[in-house]
């Protein structure tokens, strides 16, 4: 039984506070840490068993040893910013702690989406007999474990992956993100990029457009290449993938806000001098939005995130498609999130347990597909991530 030290609690933290909380026999001490500690105080009021709260600056890492300290975690589940990631692996190997997170780290000036200042951590992580667990959400995270999975079970070698991340679900507002704006907002202005034949291809924000007709009743969605992180642990750790592609749904009206408050530079990253004071753009505009852990009553519909994945086997070639659908609703009645939060933190606590469990245990720095798929898909099914399989007799183009 374990002590796990979870920090951030925003959306995600919500969610990961819950499950862990669920899942008794394996987490046995909680401790949720976080800026503000009247959020950790009102996530903790919501739990049906005791956790303790704590305030942490997790970018102060001397404050943030203390506090590792002082709660002797085996685990911590950093569910904070991507700015945080690296100030927490190295109070960890202060400290002689697990870590595991689900975004890779971001330099707070630049948008870049790369894994290498932590792979960076590799072999002090290893010299310290310690894991760092990384992209344990959904996107990386379960995306990353079906590729795993399928290559594991259906495929001798894969040639082509695509990953389709729909959001169905409609709150009803003019314009607010599901999960943190600032990250949101950075990941989809940034340039479209993909992997083929060796090498990445960009393209123009929004460039790429396809109609797919996603499964459970949600029908035909607009769905854009955008890059995404896991696309560069995926073709690192399956070098066979020729072409790797990564696709998020959005609705017109969303697009048109986003291209507005672009253009007038509301979505900037660098500070502006106002009346005196150094804005960041895109952290006031953060301020303005609805918190998306407020959007939790509001949403309905449902998400459906999965993989195509072409390739072959015994010679012959097949078209896969795994996913998992997840309802808006039903996530707000269980833990008071909606989907978006929901899916990356019951993922987060899975992976946790794959460690504590010692299934997933093995020092230095990994990326979830990395491990033995196995065990993980067995608890999508039991945590409430139910995950469904299917043959296309089309590819996807
Ligand atoms: P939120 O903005 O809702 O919450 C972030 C939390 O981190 C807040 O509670 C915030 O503080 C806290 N925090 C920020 N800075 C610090 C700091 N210096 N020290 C301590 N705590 C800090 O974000 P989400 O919950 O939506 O997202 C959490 C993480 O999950 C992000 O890294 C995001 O990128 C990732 N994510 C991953 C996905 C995946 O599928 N892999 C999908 C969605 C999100 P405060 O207490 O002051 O509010």
């Amino acid at each position: 039984m374990a002590n796990v030290l979870i920090i951030g609690a925003g959306g995600v933290g919500q969610v990961v506070a819950h499950k862990c909380a669920q899942v008794e026999e394996v987490f046995e001490n909680i401790t949720l840490a976080s800026r503000t500690k009247s959020k950790c105080d009102k996530i903790a009021a919501m739990l049906p068993r005791k956790i303790d709260t704590a305030e942490v600056d997790a970018d102060n890492v001397p404050e943030l040893v203390k506090l590792i300290k002082k709660v002797k975690p085996d685990l911590i589940i950093n569910v904070a910013l991507p700015y945080q990631d690296l100030h927490i692996m190295d109070a960890c190997l202060e400290t002689g702690v697990h870590y595991m997170d689900t975004a890779n780290y971001e330099p707070p000036e630049e948008a870049k989406f790369e894994y290498k200042w932590q792979w960076a951590y590799q072999e002090k992580f290893e010299k310290a007999g310690l894991m760092a667990l990384l992209g344990s959400g959904f996107d990386p995270g379960v995306t990353s474990v079906f590729t795993a999975y399928a290559k594991k079970h259906h495929f001798d070698r894969i040639h082509t992956l695509d990953i389709l991340d729909c959001n169905a679900g409609d709150h009803g507002l003019p314009f607010a993100t599901n999960f943190n704006p600032e990250i949101n907002i950075r990941e989809i202005t940034a340039n479209g990029r993909y992997w083929e034949n060796g090498q990445w291809v960009t393209t123009q924000p929004m460039e790429e457009k396809r109609v797919f007709n996603f499964p459970e009743g949600i029908g035909d969605k607009d769905i854009y290449l955008l890059y995404h992180e896991e696309l560069e642990s995926l073709t690192k750790h399956f070098p066979e993938i020729e072409r790797a592609r990564f696709w998020m749904t959005f609705g017109d009206s969303y697009l048109k806000h986003l291209e507005v408050l672009q253009n007038v530079g509301m979505t900037g990253i660098e500070p502006v001098e106002f009346q005196g004071q150094q804005i960041v753009p895109i952290q006031f505009l953060k301020e303005l939005l609805p918190d998306p852990a407020s959007l939790g009553p509001l949403t309905k519909g449902k998400t459906c995130i999965g993989n195509i994945i072409r390739g072959s086997k015994d010679g012959k070639e097949k078209i896969y498609y795994i996913y998992n659908t997840c309802d808006h609703q039903d996530c707000y009645q269980e833990v008071q999130s909606q989907a978006i939060s929901y899916t990356t933190g019951v993922p987060a606590m899975i992976g946790a347990k794959m460690m504590l469990e010692g299934k997933w245990m093995k020092p230095g720095v990994w990326n979830v597909e990395q491990m033995d798929p196995d065990p993980f898909m067995d608890d999508l099914n039991k945590y409430g991530l139910p995950w469904q399989e299917t043959w296309l007799d089309k590819p996807f183009q």
